[in-house]
């Protein structure tokens, strides 16, 4: 039998989507300076779908989640970059030696 973590041992994940009040910038105009948005507690996420605002307690953890992931990405985007970079100087060095090489 398969067992199951129980409610309320892992944190979920909330689906945030950028605050249309402040456009994912967190911070409002003011006539002299910019504001935190109280729209989404200046963090410029609220929840996706309800547009609801996520507490301070909870934005902090789903934030960091958010960060997590988006460095996830920017580190496999990176591993990715670096492995075509490497496949093109390998196929430059190929070339280097003899050129119009055909193969036989
Ligand atoms: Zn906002």
């Amino acid at each position: 039998m398969k067992k199951e973590p129980g409610p309320g041992f892992r944190k979920k994940q909330i689906e945030l989507e950028p605050c249309p009040i402040c456009k994912g910038k967190a911070v409002m105009k003011g006539v002299f300076y910019e504001l935190a948005c109280a729209d989404c507690n200046g963090s410029g996420w609220v929840i996706a779908g309800s547009k609801l605002v996520v507490s301070t307690d909870e934005l902090v953890t789903q934030l960091s989640f958010k960060l997590q992931q988006a460095q996830r990405e920017i580190a496999a985007l990176k591993s990715q970059m670096v492995g075509r970079q490497s496949q093109y100087e390998k196929l430059n060095r190929l070339g280097a030696g003899g050129t119009n090489y055909t193969g036989d």
